[in-house]
Parts: structure tokens; sequence; C-alpha cells
């Protein structure tokens, strides 16, 4: 019987390989690199820090996470939940009220957010928990969304902002708002985590659930058909069907979307180890002129990310901006509120990093020329919207094979 071909072992593959073969689908996954994971990769750095290619986290609610592996597996550790604002002068903590109750006091003083603000945030995580959960990207923008809740203009600027752009990859917050308020549920009743062997972790956890055989790495694909794959190494490969789970479809069909870049600066110096930063994520407002729009100390969450103890700190510059290593140095150091004779580690830059989604597909996957396509830009640019839209593409095969 000849298989199924996907390629591209990114997450979307990997789900998608995985679930067919669940389903007892002879499926053979194709790979370009040497690595599964695609977008997802963490590497060790020669001081033995492990730094993940652009600063990424795990949502442990993500729906689709618990079909994909036993997350035990993963030894996640959490991020506390909300964030440090700096403010200009003073850094204040905005702080979810479910989960850290004895910051109560703290969050109710930050100056950043009014008491409106405030309420219109705890409103909007109750609203969360009523909706089932999904990931459609929706046609309103998340700024508009923003607005239309009340949210004060200082609050958008100094909270959502960052946050946001640290997400979505994007400072002006063009996202539909429906993934918005999927990310609420998620952020506000979830944990952000990071896997304690790196982001890297995820794939390569299902990967190893794939029959034996099922993988190919090194394996670059130059041109396909819905039966057929054509090899760069010149060999041809028959399938029942031909799935692309690969970032970029080919010879222009469907369009390849425009992506999102983030650089990711990490650094370390013994004098992190004096700073009260601990588990938080760090939100710089970029109307206060900084580079980077959000921070964190990486081994205060993930001890594990640093072997040797010493601390880890990533600074994270959104869009296609160049910011030089010093530039990034003066604005920690100016949060910081003092010297603290950081050392570089690594910088990875990522150029195609979220594709741009103006609108996800309602299938979650895209039928052309009898190939389908799978993969983040068809659900939402997110970890969640490429499992997502792996399963759905191997379903389908399911519902064409009972037709
Ligand atoms: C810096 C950064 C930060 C992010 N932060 C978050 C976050 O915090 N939370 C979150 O949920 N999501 C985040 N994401 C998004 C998430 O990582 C992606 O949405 C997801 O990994 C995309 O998976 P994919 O399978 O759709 O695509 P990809 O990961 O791009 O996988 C495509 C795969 O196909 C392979 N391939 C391509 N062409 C070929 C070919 N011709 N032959 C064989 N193989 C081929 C590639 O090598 C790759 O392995 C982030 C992404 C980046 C880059």
């Amino acid at each position: 019987m000849k298989p199924v071909v996907v390629i591209g072992a990114g997450l979307s593959g990997l789900s998608c390989a995985l679930h067919a073969s669940r389903a007892g689908i002879p499926v053979l996954l194709l790979e370009a690199k040497a690595s599964v994971g695609g977008r997802v990769a963490t590497q060790r750095t020669p001081n033995g820090f492990l730094v993940d290619e652009g600063f990424q986290v795990l949502l442990d609610s993500y729906p689709e996470l618990d079909s994909v592996v036993d997350r035990a597996q993963l030894h996640l550790q959490c991020f506390h939940s909300g964030a440090l604002i700096y403010t200009g002068d003073t850094l204040q903590v905005l702080a979810n009220p479910f989960r850290h109750p004895g910051e109560l006091l703290n969050t109710l003083s930050c100056s950043a957010a009014s008491l409106k603000d405030k309420a219109l945030v705890v409103g909007l995580m109750l609203q969360s928990q009523l909706k089932t959960s999904d990931t459609p990207v929706g046609k309103c923008t998340t700024l508009q969304a923003l607005k239309n809740y009340g949210f004060s203009e200082h609050f958008i600027e100094f909270f959502w902002r960052p946050f946001l752009a640290g997400v979505y990859l994007d400072n002006e917050l063009s996202l539909g708002a429906d993934f918005f308020k999927f990310l609420v549920r998620c952020f506000g009743w979830g944990k952000v985590c990071l896997p304690e062997q790196g982001m890297a972790a995820l794939p390569q956890l299902i990967a190893e659930q794939l029959p034996a055989g099922t993988l190919r790495l090194n394996t670059s694909v130059a041109k396909w058909s819905a039966d057929k794959v054509w090899l760069a190494s010149g060999e041809i490969v028959e399938a029942s069907q031909v799935i692309c789970a690969g970032s970029k479809p080919p010879h222009g069909t469907p369009s390849e979307p425009p992506f999102r870049s983030v650089t990711t600066y990490y650094f370390t110096s013994p004098e992190l180890q004096e700073l009260s930063w601990d588990r938080w994520l760090i939100l710089i407002p970029q109307t206060l002129g900084f580079t980077i729009s959000h921070m964190a100390l990486i081994s205060s969450v993930a001890p594990s990310y640093s072997a040797s103890g010493k601390p880890l700190l990533s600074g994270s510059v959104v869009g296609k901006k160049q910011a030089s290593v010093e530039s990034v140095m003066k604005d920690i150091e100016k949060v910081a509120g003092r010297a603290l004779n950081l050392e570089l580690v690594t910088v990875t830059e990522v150029v195609q990093a979220l594709p741009i989604v103006p609108e996800s597909s309602p299938e979650g996957f895209l039928k052309a020329d009898g190939v389908i396509y799978c993969g983040d830009r068809y659900t939402s640019p997110s970890i969640q919207g490429a499992l997502k839209s792996g399963r759905l593409a191997a379903e389908s095969l399911l519902v064409e094979s009972a037709d």
C-alpha cells in the first residue's frame, strides 16, 4: 500500500503524521533538516545554556497539547501569571488575581492600569471561560477590539501592546480578535511554560511516538503533486496522498504569505541574580523609546536552561528593525536601574517567524490541485494552530476513505 507522504516535520507535519498513523494509515514523513520541529528549535550553546531559537513559550492550556504528548514528560516549568510592567522609572507588578492572590495589593496599586482597566481584564477572563475554546483568527483586529472593550490608551500602550506584540510579533496588533479572546482564556486560566529540555522537546516527543520507519530526516522534497513527490536527491516516491506541511507552499500555489520577524538576545551575568525579576515576564512599552519589547530571566523560570546555574536573560526585538547588542544591553540596564556587566550568550534572528494570517480557512487546512496543505497559516500562527491544522488534515483522510 502506498503511504500518505507528509512533507515537513514541523509541528503540523508531526501532528498530521501521528494522528494518521494512529488511525492505521501508513505514513512517510519527509523533513529537509537534520532534526524535527521546524520553527520550534532549541540550541545548546558551548557554555551550556539551552536557548530557544526565538523566545517562545508553551501554553499548557492549548487544547491540542494532550492529543499529541503526555505533558508530564515535558516537565513543564512555569512563568508567574501576569507581568512586570516598566513604567519609565519602576517595574510594577500586574498579577493574575486568581493565581497570585498574595500580589493583590501590589496589583491594585499598579499605576499602569486604572481601576476600570483592571476590572475589564477580570471581566474578559471570566467571559473567556464561557466561550468554547477554538482558534479562528477573526476579522476585527485585536487593537480595535481592545478599544471597543473600553481599555484606556495608557493601559493598551503599557500592557496590551508590549504583551501581545510578543505573542503576535506585530506591534500593530492587527491579528483578528477571535484569536485574542482564545489567548485570554489560555493565558488567564492556564500556565505559561517552558519544557525542561527546551521548546524542541515538544516536537521531539511527538516524533518518538511515530511508528519505526515513518520519519526520514535530511530529505528535501524538490516538487510534488497529489500522489507523487520528487526528492532533491532525484528519488521519486509514490503516495496515496501528498500532504504539504512545509512552511513554504511551492510553485506559488497557494501564494506564500508574508511573515513577521523577531530577534532574541540572550545574556548572562552574575549580577542578574541580584534582581528580583523572578519568574515574571517583563513588558517594555514602545512609547518609551526602547528597542526591546519584552524580556525574561529564563533561568529563574526554567533552571534547566542553565547547566552551570549561571543566570540566563532573554530580550526580544519585534519586527525587522535592527538593534545593536550594545543598544539592547543599554535598554536592559535602564530597566534594571543599574549596570549589569552583561555578557552576550547568543542572538537568534528569525526572519520568517509567524505567517501573517488575515483569516484562517474554515477547514483548518487547504486542498489545492489534489494536494492537502496544512500548517499554522491555515488556523492561527501558534503551536496550537499548527497542531490543530495537522490533526484536521489527517482527519480529512479518514473522511475521504469513509466516503
Ligand atoms: C520565534 C518564534 C516565536 C514563537 N512563539 C510562539 C509562542 O510563544 N507560542 C506559540 O504558540 N507559538 C509560537 N510560535 C509559532 C509556532 O512555533 C509555529 O506556529 C509553529 O511551530 C509552526 O509549525 P508548522 O508545522 O506550521 O511550520 P514549520 O515549523 O515551519 O514546519 C515546516 C517544516 O517543513 C520543513 N520543510 C519545508 N520545506 C520542505 C521541503 N521542501 N522538504 C522537506 N521538508 C521541508 C521545514 O524544514 C520545517 O521543519 C513562534 C514561532 C517563532 C518562530
